[in-house]
């Protein structure tokens, strides 16, 4: 029998449109229906069964699935023995300690003996055990920022992205315990056919990754600073050069890392180049 790759996503939530997506950009096509845990691909041997964030570690250790996406924070806090095998890029997110505004917090001491609430005990114990600091740990499963106003904490541990949601409960940020995203994970034992299948997808997922981060660019320099302009854009392999239909003027292709881009672009103004182009680009592979 071929075998099938059993890849676990979360069912709704944070990660769910973006791991999608993510499987949908590696070419890979299904349809799935909300009330479904579980669909095919049309056109790559893999099922994809959508389940609770939390379950996800559990799940790919005791082998119900041989994949998984899901969030580090969960991973980290569960435990489970699985492998990570790729950082994706999305669900960038942060664990912190949040205390109430008017606190008059000036390190992790002055939590020594108060109640923190969190539906992350084991990262917080951790950390805590880190730093010597004895404090109540309280589990609950979710909306933590709500606690302290409540009266059940004194301080929380929770998820922060921007920061609005713990400063619209009064809150502020004092202490980061970890610096999350979403990861691919794997179970441990592959068989050597499904792991010939984990590495063709991550394969697609590395080259789609790699294009995310890049654009494609292209502008019209001079001739005279052609070389200049290779310099700046070394691009995959060095950048392609035409010339345009008038004289003494090239087009230049290249690609360039979406992070550096406004600092090469400068670069690029000075050594005279004009009518730049930029584009995202769809694969990238190497
Ligand atoms: P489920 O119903 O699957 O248990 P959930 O409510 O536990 O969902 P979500 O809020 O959908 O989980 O978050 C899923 C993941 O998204 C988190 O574990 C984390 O990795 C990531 N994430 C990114 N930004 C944030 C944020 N600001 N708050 C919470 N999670 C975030
Ligand atoms: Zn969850």
């Amino acid at each position: 029998m071929k075998s099938t790759l059993r890849l676990a996503l979360q069912k709704s939530g944070r990660l769910s449109d973006s791991s999608a997506r993510l499987i949908e950009e590696c070419g890979i096509h299904f349809n799935h229906h909300n009330a479904k845990l579980k669909c095919t691909a049309l056109n790559f041997p893999l099922e994809i069964f959508f389940l609770r964030d939390d379950d996800i570690p559990g799940y790919v250790a005791d082998g119900v699935a041989d994949l998984g996406i899901v969030g580090e924070n969960v991973v980290r806090e569960k435990k489970a023995s699985i492998e990570t095998l790729e950082r994706l890029g999305f669900g960038r997110c942060r664990l912190s300690i949040a205390v109430p505004r008017g606190f008059e917090y000036s390190s992790l001491s002055d939590l020594e003996g108060l109640d923190v609430a969190t539906s992350y005990p084991s990262l917080l114990t951790e950390y805590l055990d880190s730093k010597g600091v004895k404090a109540e740990i309280h589990v609950i499963s979710g909306s933590a920022e709500l606690a302290p106003s409540i009266g059940l904490a004194d301080a929380v541990c929770d998820l922060v992205s921007t920061g609005s949601t713990l400063l619209s409960n009064g809150l502020k940020e004092v202490e980061t315990i970890l610096e999350s995203q979403a990861v691919l994970v794997a179970r441990p034992g592959l068989s050597e056919e499904t792991q010939s299948l984990v590495d063709q997808l991550r394969f697609r997922i590395k080259s789609v990754g790699r294009a995310r981060s890049y654009k494609y660019i292209l502008l019209n320099v001079p001739n005279e600073s052609i070389e200049t302009v290779s310099r700046i854009l070394p691009g995959m392999k060095s950048p392609t050069v035409m010339p345009l239909a008038i004289d003494g003027w090239s087009s230049v292709h290249s690609v360039v890392q979406e992070d550096e881009f406004w600092v090469i672009i400068d670069k690029l103004r000075d050594a005279g180049a004009q009518g730049v182009l930029v584009l995202p680009v769809e694969k990238m592979v190497l």
